[in-house]
């Protein structure tokens, strides 16, 4: 194998010339050197070497210098092979020009001077060298263009490829977002739809309730009537039962109200400030009996750390603790029922109010504790034999307790009794203007009215209906109404005055001067409400003492109890209004009256 890189050809006719020349060119060692006597030869010997450059004579016999290099031109193989000519006498510029046409790419004059030929052809090496080194360089180039493009290609064929996917997914998530705006208004349809039934329902249950709780009234508040007259024993236990049944029917109105109400999102918390022990103590009072009715007993403990008065709704937590304490009574057969109230600070700082009520009862087996709070749900159906109930009373305070932010917890085993206990936030309020404590107490309590006549507590102190002596206005646009509290004022001294709206209330307030009002809310062309602020305004302007007015309301109505307040009512009660508290507080207000008058008396 040849090891020398470049070929030289030597091309002239005179075996001399080529001996001497060869000879010469050995000395370029990186030079293999081949001869040819005739152009002819030497195209022959292109068209099988390579050749990298050829040093030819001009003046050659049949085919000249010139001729062989045009040949060499025209062949592709040869085309670019530097041809060096070399003649033997300087010619003229002519001559030289055509050589150079011909592919020429130098000339040298014989005799040759050796080191300028072996220079020169240096000079063509080194160029070569150079070329081959870009060559080189130009194929790695190429090279590397070609692997760019490739990966160019690639690159283009995946940008496509994800192109395309994108756009799949592009559309599918065009679709998707299609589908949800339509499922979306279809939902908000839905919604509108279940608001709508949720609004009617809630309107159906309102309206039931009324016209279930107006004759309910009469029946209840006529039972009352009937049970101050002259009557046998028996007859007045049948009247009691009557009075019961009537006041758990209204119970029952109350707790379904409650439940579509709270589902509705329609029942709103009232904001007012108590004295969360006074609260409890009452609520224990009126219970008392009922327990001791049992054999059972029932005691309060309070902490002696309690705020004097905190901010909530009162009738609402009074309305759970009454739930609790009466299912205590109702699931316990003996021994007693405790129920503790207290203050504590959790590790944040937060302030809660704790009550616990824990009785010695049936219990609750463990699978049924968390069932309880369901709605209609009772621990055992025969229990809803036994006890009674509607299952309402636990959905209704768990709910409540969660709208106050706090939370019911339950632990409880069968036959070792159970306990309940609430958690509220504690907020800390100041004392503000408060009557008489069963005043309020008939005026907050929406269950207390619902109950048997004789669940009440005793009245502080008797009052003798026919002493008490007030002119009192009723607004009331119930006949039925109008008719009980006709009855129960029947024996007293009180004159009535009856009109059926507000607007007449108000023209009547105007005309005449009374001791009280007793002002349904709820009543054509003008409300209780607006009554009441419109009397209050004309008293300002005319500048008369402010006049009790009473507000009396359906349970459905108990969320006005704000309203009511900022109104200007002094107080309200829960319809069916009883006898006996209707007579307590009229001598409530009658005392009061006797001792401003007193008092102005003295102070003139
Ligand atoms: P109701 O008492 O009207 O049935 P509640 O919602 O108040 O409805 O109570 C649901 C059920 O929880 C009751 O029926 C009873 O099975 C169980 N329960 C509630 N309180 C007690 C208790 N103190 N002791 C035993 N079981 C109770």
């Amino acid at each position: 194998m040849n090891s020398k890189p470049y070929t030289l050809l030597i091309v002239d006719d005179n075996p001399n010339n080529l001996f001497s020349l060869h000879a010469l060119l050995d000395r370029l060692l990186a030079c293999r050197v081949i001869e040819a006597q005739s152009g002819v030869a030497a195209l022959g010997i292109l068209l099988e070497e390579r050749v990298d450059l050829v040093l030819m004579d001009i003046q050659m016999p049949g085919m000249d210098g010139f001729e062989t290099a045009s040949h060499m031109k025209m062949t592709e193989k040869t085309k670019d092979i530097p041809v060096i000519f070399i003649t033997a006498f300087f010619q003229d510029g002519e001559f030289v020009r055509h050589g150079y046409e011909i592919g020429a790419v130098d000339y040298l004059t014989k005799p040759l001077d050796d080191n300028l030929l072996l220079n020169r052809l240096r000079l063509y090496l080194q160029l070569f060298e150079r070329e081959k080194g870009l060559q080189t360089t130009l194929s790695l180039v190429q090279q590397k263009e070609h692997a760019l493009e490739q990966v160019n290609q690639e690159l283009e064929a995946r940008v496509m490829e994800r192109t395309r996917e994108l756009e799949i997914r592009n559309q599918m998530l065009e679709r998707e977002i299609a589908e949800r705006k339509a499922v979306e208004l279809e939902l908000r349809h839905a919604k509108q739809v279940a608001e709508e039934a949720a609004r009617a329902k809630s309107d159906f249950l309102a309206t039931m309730s009324h016209e279930i709780r107006t004759p309910m009234n009469v029946v209840i508040g006529m039972c009352d009537v009937l049970l101050d007259t002259r009557i046998t024993i028996q007859q007045r236990e049948y009247i009691i039962k009557m009075q019961n049944a009537g006041g758990m029917l209204l119970e029952l109105i109350n707790d379904i109200l409650d439940v579509s109400k709270i589902e509705a999102g329609q029942l709103l918390l009232m904001e007012d400030t108590f004295d969360p022990c006074q609260l409890l103590n009452h609520t224990v009072e009126m219970m008392g009996l009922a327990a001791s009715r049992k054999g059972l007993e029932l005691t309060l403990e309070t902490s002696p750390d309690l705020p004097e008065f905190i901010l909530g709704d009162p009738v609402r937590l009074r309305q759970v603790v009454f739930n609790l304490i009466s299912n205590a009574i109702k699931f316990t057969d003996s021994g007693q029922i405790s129920i503790r109230l207290s203050r504590d600070i959790a590790r944040d700082g937060a302030s809660w109010l704790q009550m616990t009520v824990q009785d010695s009862g049936i219990g609750i087996s463990t699978e049924k504790l968390d069932c309880i709070f369901e709605k209609f749900t009772q621990a055992d159906s025969s229990i809803t034999r036994r006890f009674g109930g509607s299952g309402l009373g636990l959905t209704i305070s768990r709910r409540l307790v969660s709208m106050m932010g706090g939370s019911i917890q339950v632990k409880s085993r069968p036959g070792e009794g159970s306990t309940f206990q609430v958690r509220i936030p504690c907020r800390m309020a100041y004392a503000s203007e408060s009557l008489p404590h069963h005043v309020t107490e008939i005026a907050e309590d929406s269950h207390s009215s619902t109950l048997c006549a004789t669940d009440y507590p005793p009245a502080q102190q008797e009052v003798i209906p026919e002493d008490i002596n007030l002119n009192i206005l009723l607004a009331d646009d119930s006949e039925e109404n109008i008719l009980v509290i006709q009855a129960y004022l029947m024996n007293t001294q009180c004159r009535l005055e009856i009109v059926e709206n507000g607007l007449q209330a108000l023209e009547k307030f105007k005309e005449k001067r009374f001791d009280l009002v007793l002002m349904d809310i709820q009543m054509p062309v003008m409300d209780g409400c607006e009554a009441t602020k419109r009397i209050r305004h004309w008293e300002s302007q005319v500048g008369i003492a402010a006049t009790p007015i009473i507000a009396l309301t359906a349970h459905a109505m108990m969320d006005v109890t704000q309203k009511i307040k900022n109104a200007g009512c002094d107080m309200h009660m829960t319809k069916p209004v009883r006898k006996k508290y209707l007579i307590e507080i009229i001598s409530y207000f009658q005392k009061r009256r006797v001792s401003s008058q007193g008092a102005l008396k003295g102070s003139s």
